[in-house]
């Protein structure tokens, strides 16, 4: 086990390499929002069936609108659904409404803006169009047969709307990781237990769910082990069944720090237990192969550190991540834009800092200021937060009005890239 510090983009990558992305399995298409294609998808029909209408007016000739206003017979009344029975002749047309295909014999649509209705089954044209004016020919949306979603696709709204058009009731998705959240500390007080005030309230267990959350996966909350290695390893073989177990708390040098060598003697295998960060440090992984049903399979075990705003940094930049990349997604980290900074900020060199600002719009971007105190305590600061800003570990210090690269909190877009240099 590697006992340096490692460089953040070095543990990002060390966890990265560790995980791949799920098995696949088949859910109906009204639960698959959010989830990741792990097939490719085909149209099993031209969109539009046939050349339909853009535009409730009339199937004309286009050769007969040489010279406009031109008047014009109308043969027939074709709406959404109907099928034409009549061909457009010269001096002809067709009243059509959109959606409606275009019948034989007519070559464009004119809008019913462009015209006035005469008497007796008379329409004048007012203006004269070139041939496939305002029709959707055959196929122009998805031809018959062709890939329209690869796998690896995330389902969005507008994947919904493709996969219903080729009528996938059911698809094939990548598992969700089986994601366990364990606290551990003496001092913790559980939601259900009487206010104490020499207790500090389990806020890590609720915290690290939303984030699951908003994942789009359901985590198990397994509750809080006390600081007693009996008690803890008890917890942990509950937590170890799972494919991501997160536990906060104890994996620090203090002398109850019971997580890592409980999870180590559990065969857990160690990848790194520090990382060159703030807030954030000590933040251990470790895999163990467990066997499962004759097939032998991971769970990733995530130390993260008890301090409120550690842990939640430390999901957003490990452990997010990695949920993504076994969910089947490419793009791994949260979106990021650029912003101004509003004041200096102060940098001791060694470790990647993480700052929570909030943004604000203005001329032609956005300005970053911080939340104030950036303890790792202070749970506030990540509630106000719109974002968080990386200052390179490299760094000595940034001025007021350079441009910074902020991680948006609230987005659920996400890109390949980290949001910052090391
Ligand atoms: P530890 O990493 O166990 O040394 O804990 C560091 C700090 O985080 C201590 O002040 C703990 O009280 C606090 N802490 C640990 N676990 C939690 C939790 N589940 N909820 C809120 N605070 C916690
Ligand atoms: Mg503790």
């Amino acid at each position: 086990m590697a006992m340096e510090y490692l460089s953040v983009t070095n543990a990002q990558q060390c966890i990265l390499e560790s995980v791949t992305a799920l098995g696949a399995e088949p859910v109906k298409l009204e639960q698959s929002l959010g989830r990741v294609l792990a097939e490719e998808v085909r149209a099993n029909r031209d969109i539009p069936p046939y050349d339909v209408s853009a535009m409730d007016g009339y199937a004309v000739r286009s050769a007969d609108l040489a010279k406009v206003p031109a008047t014009l017979e109308i043969i027939e009344d074709i709406k959404a659904g109907d099928m034409p029975t009549k061909t457009v002749q010269a001096g002809q047309c067709a009243r059509i409404m959109t959606g409606a295909p275009v019948p034989q014999g007519a070559d464009a649509v004119i809008r019913v803006e462009d015209t006035q209705f005469l008497a007796e089954g008379k329409v004048q044209i007012n203006v004269a169009v070139k041939r496939g004016n305002d029709i959707r020919v055959q196929g122009e949306s998805m031809r018959n047969g062709e890939v329209v979603l690869t796998a690896g696709t995330e389902i969005t709204p507008g994947v919904i709307g493709v996969l219903a058009t080729v009528k996938c009731a059911q698809v094939q998705v990548h598992h969700s990781p089986r994601v366990a959240i364990l606290s551990t500390g003496d001092e913790l007080e559980g939601m259900d237990d009487p206010v104490d005030p020499n207790k500090i309230p389990n806020s890590n267990s609720y915290a690290l769910m939303a984030q699951v959350q908003a994942l789009g996966i359901a985590p198990a909350l397994l509750g809080i082990a006390r600081d007693d290695p009996d008690e803890l390893a008890e917890y942990l073989q509950r937590g170890l069944h799972f494919d991501v177990l997160l536990v906060s708390g104890g994996t620090s040098v203090g002398v109850h720090d019971y997580v890592r060598p409980t999870i180590e003697a559990l065969g857990v295998q160690m990848k790194f237990w520090r990382v060159a960060m703030k807030p954030g440090h000590p933040l251990a992984f470790g895999i163990l192969q467990r066997n499962s049903g004759g097939t032998t399979k991971d769970t990733f075990v995530f130390g993260l550190p008890g301090n409120p705003v550690s842990s939640m940094v430390c999901f957003e930049e490990f452990v997010a991540p990695a949920l993504r990349r076994m969910t089947g997604h490419a793009r791994l980290y949260r979106r990021t834009i650029a912003a101004r900074l509003t004041h200096n900020i102060k940098h001791q060199a060694g470790r990647t800092e993480f700052i929570r600002v909030t943004l604000a719009k203005e001329e032609g971007g956005y300005t970053a200021t911080s939340t104030g105190a950036q303890g790792s305590g202070m749970l506030l600061s990540m509630a106000r937060a719109d974002g968080l800003m990386a200052v390179p570990a490299d760094s000595t210090g940034l001025a007021a009005g350079s441009m910074v690269t902020v991680q948006l909190l609230d987005g659920t877009v996400f890109q390949d890239d980290v949001g910052f240099k090391e």
